[in-house]
């Protein structure tokens, strides 16, 4: 990696290409000092003994922060990565309240008191590993380093939060509220750079005991690797082609709205995304033509627009990816029923804008209904009946998401049950709480963040043995 502290990152908005800010690289000789300043903080500023209803005054003042500055943040997220201004207010939500539900899960966790086989009293507890770290990707970043760091601190831990190189600005900014509100020095802290190095340097440093990961399957399973060899514990939140489904008893006006919202919502920047949308066959021809016409009139707009729909990609280089991507289907024979371009306009020159794109006639071999583009285009495929659909839907590497829209309620049951799938949405969509545990199946993830499970994944399960005997121990019984 890099050992030029000079070099610098540079935010630049992607609606109008104009620099936001810059930080700095952080380089080895650095990261090594920050680890040990976590190791130090750690062991030595009383968070992790600290009473669990004291942690949580901490995490509450966190979030009382973050909700003062919540107008700050959410136009800081906007111009760092480009989504819409309400989505950014939603994110920095999003945040407060995973602080806040973070605090009081602290200090109602219970451990288990366990049956006895003996002359003893036997019970768990959970134990911080100590230096965690945590790497986020750039569609989400509030947000997504809110879901890492507010139970990672909750369980008692230290936190290294490497942020992505496109959306550096956030994650110094949760760094600085949490000291203001009161966390020791040292517990957060912050390095920039480049994933394929300073990335790579924090998940292969012998200082950090537990990686918590949210980004790409290729990334996920290269640091899988490392933490297999090193044998630590990696939590990994990876990408997703998540099945939208729509029965031919479906509220179709329901269903429409939730395929758009689910696809094009974050400009289809989501783990989340409904980018693969399956119709039967009997509505297929009615439903495309209302998904098509719908996108056709998606408003497009600047992030900051009181009147927007979407707004740009994050980047111009991340548009370059989704272009490749639309010109593969092409390649493969998808027609192309709406967009598939950037869209006409002076408001649009200088920023990375795509256009909806709505893609049929592929098959669901094809590689554009099984690759993630992570941007707003979605294959439409249509399907005879349940067990085709259940096959083609399970039919990827991956198994994040899946929403199906269905009046029969034995059905949902059946097919939400048969869907490879983290999380199943049944008449509607995108649901994403701090209180509900998520995660992958599958190539889209290990381990589920959020709820209580989110907050057991940054500790490790100590047995204690209290003998409660009479007589001394045999040699042998
Ligand atoms: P990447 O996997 O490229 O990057 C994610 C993070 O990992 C970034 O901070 C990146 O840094 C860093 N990184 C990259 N290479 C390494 C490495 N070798 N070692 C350590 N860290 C590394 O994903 P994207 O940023 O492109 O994010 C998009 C992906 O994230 C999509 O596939 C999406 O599905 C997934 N995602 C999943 C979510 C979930 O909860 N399941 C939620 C949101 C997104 P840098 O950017 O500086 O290279």
């Amino acid at each position: 990696m890099t050992t030029q502290f000079s070099e610098q990152l540079v935010s630049i908005n992607p609606a109008n290409g104009q620099e936001v800010g810059r930080v700095d690289v952080t380089s080895a000789a650095e990261l090594d000092v920050i680890v040990a300043k976590a190791w130090q903080a750690y062991r030595k500023s009383g968070w992790k003994d600290l009473m669990p209803h004291q942690r949580a005054d901490v995490l509450r003042a966190i979030a009382d922060r973050l909700a003062s500055e919540k107008e700050s943040l959410a136009q800081l997220q906007m111009q760092d990565n480009g989504k819409p201004l309400s989505e950014c207010r939603g994110m920095v939500d999003y945040a407060v309240g995973t602080f806040r539900y973070y605090a009081s899960a602290c200090e109602t966790l219970e451990t288990e008191v366990t049956p006895p086989r003996g002359q003893y009293v036997s019970f768990t507890v959970l134990e911080p590993y100590g230096v965690v770290a945590a790497i986020t990707p750039w569609n989400s970043p509030i947000m997504n380093d809110a879901t890492k760091v507010a139970p990672a601190l909750a369980a008692g831990n230290a936190v290294i939060l490497k942020p992505s190189e496109d959306s550096p600005l956030l994650a110094p900014e949760l760094a600085r509220i949490a000291l203001a509100a009161g966390l020791p020095a040292g517990l957060l802290q912050v390095v920039q750079g480049h994933g394929a190095d300073v990335g790579a340097a924090l998940v292969a440093h012998e200082g950090v005991r537990m990686i918590s990961f949210t980004g790409g399957t290729v990334t996920g399973r290269a640091i899988g690797r490392v933490a297999a060899d090193r044998v630590v514990p990696v939590a990994l939140e990876l990408g997703g082609k998540s099945p939208h489904i729509v029965f031919d008893d479906a509220n179709i006006e329901h269903a429409v709205a939730a395929v758009i919202a689910g696809i094009f919502g974050s400009a289809g920047q989501s783990c989340v995304a409904g980018s693969r949308v399956f119709v039967q066959r009997s509505i297929y021809q009615n439903v495309l033509e209302q998904i098509v016409a719908r996108a056709s009139s998606i408003r497009l707009a600047a992030p900051d627009s009181a009147d927007i729909e979407m707004g740009p990609l994050s980047s111009l280089h991340h548009r370059e990816r989704i272009e490749a991507f639309v010109a593969r289907a092409r390649e493969e024979g998808g027609q192309i029923l709406c967009g598939g371009a950037r869209p006409e306009g002076d408001e649009f020159v200088k920023g990375a804008y795509y256009l909806p794109t709505v893609i049929a006639g592929l098959g669901p071999d094809a590689v554009s209904c099984q690759e993630e583009a992570f941007g707003p285009v979605m294959v439409v495929l249509p399907f005879n009946d349940e067990s085709e659909l259940i096959e083609q839907a399970n039919g990827t590497a991956f198994g994040l998401a899946c929403g199906l829209w269905t009046e029969d309620f034995k059905k949902a049951w059946r097919v939400g049950r048969a869907i490879e799938a983290g999380s199943v949405w049944v008449n509607t969509y995108k649901q994403s709480v701090t209180s509900t545990p998520f995660g992958g199946f599958k190539s889209s993830g290990i381990g589920r963040e959020k709820g209580l499970d989110g907050l057991r994944l940054y500790g490790q399960v100590k047995s204690l043995f209290f003998g409660l005997q009479q007589q001394p121990f045999p040699v042998s019984k």
